[in-house]
């Protein structure tokens, strides 16, 4: 069994406590999004992110004493609030796996942040419309291929695509659109899958409807076996499907948007590339995640997070959790992506599906 990489200080941060104001990192970035991982659990072994010979049955998940009930995700969502977050995103794991999403989607909408959800779309028919009741805006979907083969020996759990759109199509009828889709190209895997990828999303129904984006394959965890020769650069994407249909180049909705945007020339909608791994974007990133277990991690390459359960269950105060976030953030350094090399792709890092992707 694999050893897993999760090292969490539980020491104090060595910095002044929070004064109040706006909160800039020491690279001057603030703190804009939050990631909450819900669960480390996934129905998927997608080969790239939780491959079945490293998680398989004895892989050791965390019990469930150990993963942060709803109403501590809550506290903690209300005190990130106030210290400027403005979008949540609930992941995992697979965050539809974990019972009754709804009820913790309906108590993180009163913080009137956008409240987002990235999902594989195996359980998004059942749940969509339960969602989108309960409060969330938007759902992001995983979708690796079209072609069937390809799509089940990538999730490893033979699952079909046929489910995963079906579920696209009800978040979009439930109005949790524009519904986003995410695939992750990986040389050699599906990246024949590019350009009917992107014809079968193109103009469908209404542009704005779904926008589809292209992912680098990334050096996440320490199991993928990742090597730079699989990585598609976004740039290669852009160029084959330009080719086939012309492409211009979008604005960003927002200073720190993760995708670069592109528009079909001919009015067919946009796409969007994130090139984590050929053009990072760590100067503007405004990212903090926060794990099942309820470690703070500032960076997605991270070796270790910040404790917060022990303060949680410690009997910790609200004014003393947020001075010890505000500490975290005030002490971040970290721009893993603009200094990888093939030394760093190999040093141990925590689980994508641990941090919450
Ligand atoms: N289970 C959910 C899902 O499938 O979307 C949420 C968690 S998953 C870890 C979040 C996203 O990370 C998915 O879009 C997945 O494809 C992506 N991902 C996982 N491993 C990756 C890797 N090595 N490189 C790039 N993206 C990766």
């Amino acid at each position: 069994m694999m050893k897993k990489v999760i090292a969490i200080h539980s020491g104090r941060v060595p910095v002044p406590p929070f004064a109040g104001g706006p909160l800039a990192d020491t690279l001057g970035r603030t703190m804009h999004d939050l990631r909450i991982s819900v669960t480390d659990r996934c129905n998927f072994r997608c080969v790239y992110c939780m491959p079945r010979e490293v998680f398989d049955s004895s892989y050791r998940f965390l019990p469930h004493g150990a993963i942060l009930s709803f109403e501590e995700i809550m506290r903690l969502a209300r005190i990130f609030a106030g210290l400027g977050v403005k979008k949540i995103r609930l992941t995992g794991g697979e965050p539809l796996v974990r019972k009754e999403l709804p009820r913790l989607v309906a108590m993180l909408a009163e913080l009137g942040a956008e409240l987002t959800l990235t999902t594989n779309g195996s359980l998004l028919a059942k749940q969509a419309g339960a969602l989108a009741k309960a409060g969330l805006d938007r759902v992001t979907v995983s979708l690796d291929s079209l072609d069937d083969a390809t799509f089940r020996a990538m999730n490893d759990a033979d699952f079909p695509v046929a489910r995963v759109l079906e579920g696209i199509e009800a978040a979009a009828a439930a109005g949790l659109a524009p519904v986003k889709i995410n695939m992750v190209v990986k040389r050699g895997v599906n990246d024949q899958h590019i350009v009917p990828m992107a014809e079968y999303w193109r103009g469908k129904r209404h542009p704005g409807r779904y926008v589809l984006r292209f992912i680098e394959y990334m050096d996440v965890g320490s199991s993928n076996g990742w090597r730079m020769d699989e990585v598609v650069p976004s740039a290669q994407v852009v160029r084959l499907i330009g080719s086939r249909w012309p492409l211009e180049p979008v604005d960003p909705n927002y200073s720190g948007e993760v995708a670069e945007r592109w528009r079909y020339v001919d009015g067919a909608g946009e796409i969007g590339v994130i090139s984590s791994v050929t053009q990072a974007f760590c100067s503007s990133c405004t990212r903090m995640r926060l794990s099942t277990e309820g470690a703070l991690y500032t960076c997605l390459f991270a070796q270790a997070g910040h404790d917060l359960k022990r303060l949680l269950r410690g009997g910790a105060s609200d004014d003393e959790i947020r001075s010890e976030i505000a500490a975290v953030w005030l002490a971040r350094s970290d721009r893993y992506s603009e200094i990888r090399t093939r030394q760093t792709s190999q040093s141990p890092k925590v689980e994508m599906s641990y941090i919450g992707g």
